[in-house]
């Protein structure tokens, strides 16, 4: 029988764990807190447990973390992970540091199987889904290497991470069964403590499955948005064609529903000539405050687009992406450029390419469709094709 990782499990699971192992369920609390609040893998060392539940576990369970294959650390403080995932496959994690914060992105798929054309972990294709541990051991091993290292902490009192992004490789809500246990231990006081504002679920947009997330566990939601049209949008995000944006926009709605304070953090990869002029960006106003049925409260965050070998796109101007935010600021709607932080380490959004055994060949079908994407012109002002001699920007 394979050892049990108890990384796998959130607090209740844990305890039930404890339970087939015939000890008390509370005992899981104080195995948890060892785990996850001290970062202690060696049974032995968990001296208020009974000396019994020690050597039990020490037979059949494991604090198995993931091999860490790299790190690399960023002339801007941000750090990156290479973690082994078995199979060929390697997942990516970043840390990046602020004034008042400490982030971490965190993978949920070893690849991704949602094809986006503008990012290089779908160009890879997908693998398989990360467990509960794996998506979790990222967390574990970023916040205890840092406390080891002494780094300082953030407004997060003890801990070193105060933020946790499901921005790395993958689509967290297609491998949903995972994320739930994995965001619980973040969330839970004797795990990480994150408060759910703190920690952050990104989508492309899987509409049943922020209706689940809603019910489960409503933690702050972003959806990747990028384009305002049906039209545009089912060239970016192929998601779209499945689930155009009404549906996406009423999914959105109904999860402020359960979390009435919050707003939906919209995504936006300002992509050269194919999604980024003044129409487009009054196009979303319409779309997101105008138009009753899918009016909502919302943030964007305008992302510059971060360049990988044969994208055949570039990012937009600095101008172009500044102007683009006025039309929504001016529509009243908060919104923000996104930094990019670790660019000499290739740690930025889109760009984490880890390593990955594509089972689903999508590595071919994406290199079937013709590339780079043609967009036609669809609005006013909207240029077709992509402009690949215009400057690549970057906010760093
Ligand atoms: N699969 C989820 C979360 C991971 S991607 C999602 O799509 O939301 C995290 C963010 O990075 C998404 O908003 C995604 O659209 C964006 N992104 C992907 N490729 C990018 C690139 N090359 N440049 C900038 N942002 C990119
Ligand atoms: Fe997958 Fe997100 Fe990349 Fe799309 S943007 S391919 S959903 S990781």
């Amino acid at each position: 029988m394979t050892a049990a990782n108890l990384l796998d499990f959130d607090l209740d699971g844990l305890g039930a764990y404890c339970e087939q192992l015939g000890e008390k369920r509370f005992r899981a609390t104080q195995l948890f807190q060892w785990i996850h609040q001290r970062g202690v893998t060696d049974f032995a060392a968990m001296h208020d447990l009974a000396k019994s539940l020690r050597g039990k576990l020490a037979e059949v369970a494991t604090v198995q973390p993931m091999e860490v294959v790299s790190e690399q650390v960023s002339a801007d403080g941000t750090i990156k992970w290479l973690f082994d995932v078995g199979g060929g496959n390697a997942i990516e994690t970043v840390f990046i540091p602020e004034d008042d914060r400490a982030t971490l992105c965190v993978s949920s798929q070893a690849g991704c199987a949602m094809g986006c054309s503008f990012c290089s972990t779908g160009r890879q294709g997908f693998s398989r889904n990360l467990s509960t541990g794996e998506i979790v051991g990222q967390l574990w091993h970023a916040e205890h290497a840092l406390r080891r290292r002494g780094v300082a902490s953030s407004s997060a009192g003890e801990r070193v991470i105060s933020n946790v992004v499901m921005m790395g490789m993958g689509e967290p809500l297609q491998n949903y069964s995972a994320l739930l246990p994995a965001l619980r231990v973040m969330l839970d006081d004797h795990g990480y403590g994150l408060s759910r504002r703190r920690v952050t679920v990104s989508t492309s947009g899987m509409v049943r499955m922020i209706e689940r997330l809603r019910e489960d566990c409503p933690v702050a939601l972003a959806v990747s948005l990028h384009a305002p049209t049906d039209a545009l949008r089912d060239e970016l995000v192929p998601l779209n064609r499945k689930h155009p944006l009404d549906q996406l926009l009423r999914a959105c709605r109904r999860y402020l529903e359960r979390a009435p304070r919050d707003f939906i953090t919209f995504e936006y990869c300002m992509l050269d000539a194919v999604n980024d002029s003044l129409d487009h960006a009054r196009q979303l106003v319409a779309l997101v405050r105008d138009e009753p049925a899918t009016r909502i409260a919302c943030k964007f965050n305008l992302i510059p687009f971060n360049p990988f070998p044969q994208s055949g796109l570039s990012g937009s101007p600095r101008e172009r992406v500044l102007a683009f935010a006025d039309v929504l600021r001016e529509a009243g709607i908060v919104t923000t450029v996104r930094k990019t932080r670790g660019d000499d380490i290739a740690a930025a959004c889109g760009q984490l390419a880890g390593e990955v055994q594509d089972r689903t060949r999508a590595r071919d079908r994406l290199a079937r469709r013709s590339m780079p994407i043609q967009i036609l012109p669809l609005v006013a002002g909207a240029r077709a094709g992509t402009a690949a001699s215009a400057g690549q920007e970057k906010t760093t």
